[in-house]
């Protein structure tokens, strides 16, 4: 069988710069999300940081990736537009999946595949439950009708992304506000999950649901077999015109 190969993204800059971020993930929590995932024997797991060459992102490692999933904040800015077309292509042809955790809604690579500015609102970390709103989705299996993240930052309705093809899980918080926390996105011939849970001073990313959400994200996005290819420099319009056809 043929491993997945993912990619664990994280601009990897709260780490090296607040202890408090370190001391909770000291390697970075992109290699806390690589250490859940390693258990799964279908997945060939490893780490690219912004500050890595390329960004982190070489051409021939893109060409590779089955999924990627991607974690940024502070420098969503310093993500270059040339890396982000080649991701955004990539997803569109059904090569790649994507998976959107946190403060990803504002990445630039989210908003250009998904089509949305990615606001939302935010506010104090507090106690959330995270509610199953589709348990027949298979990013939902073995997760309960609701669970608990004793505290994570409030992310809130209005979220300004299109309708989710599929809203998996929704989010409800101490301070009274709800949040589409997990929404599912086909775009072109791929697929993109977002996931809200994730804050660098929260815990979120050690809870065995969020684990087992963003492991089934992974098999969930997974790129088609046969992919789906957009020739260099093609017309967005090939069929003849009107004209043509009545001749
Ligand atoms: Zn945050």
């Amino acid at each position: 069988m043929k491993k997945l190969n993912v990619v664990v993204w994280n601009e990897f800059r709260h780490e090296k710069t607040k202890d408090e971020v370190r001391a909770l993930y000291p390697d970075g929590l992109h290699a806390l999300i690589k250490s859940f995932l390693d258990k799964n024997e279908d997945m060939e797991v490893s780490l690219a940081a912004l500050d890595d060459p390329d960004q982190g992102l070489p051409d021939e490692r893109l060409e590779k990736i089955d999924v990627l999933i991607w974690w940024g904040h502070m420098a969503h800015k310093e993500v270059s537009d040339e890396l982000v077309a080649k991701i955004q292509k990539r997803v569109y042809e059904g090569k790649m999946g994507f998976v959107a955790l946190h403060s990803a809604h504002h990445s630039k690579p989210f908003r250009a595949i998904v089509g949305t500015n990615g606001n939302l609102s935010w506010g104090r970390n507090q106690k959330e439950i995270m509610w199953t709103l589709m348990p027949s989705h298979e990013i939902a299996a073995g997760i309960p009708d609701h669970f608990l993240l004793e505290s994570e930052e409030l992310y809130s309705e209005p979220f300004y992304i299109p309708q989710p093809d599929a809203l998996v899980f929704g989010a409800w918080f101490e301070d009274g506000h709800i949040m589409r926390a997990g929404a599912c996105f086909h775009r072109g011939a791929g697929r993109v999950f977002y996931f809200q849970p994730g804050h660098e001073t929260c815990r979120s990313f050690y809870n065995p649901y969020v684990q087992r959400v963003i492991t089934n994200a992974v098999r969930w996005a997974k790129p088609l077999e046969h992919g789906y290819e957009i020739p260099e420099g093609a017309p967005h319009i090939t069929a003849k015109t009107v004209d043509e056809f009545n001749q």
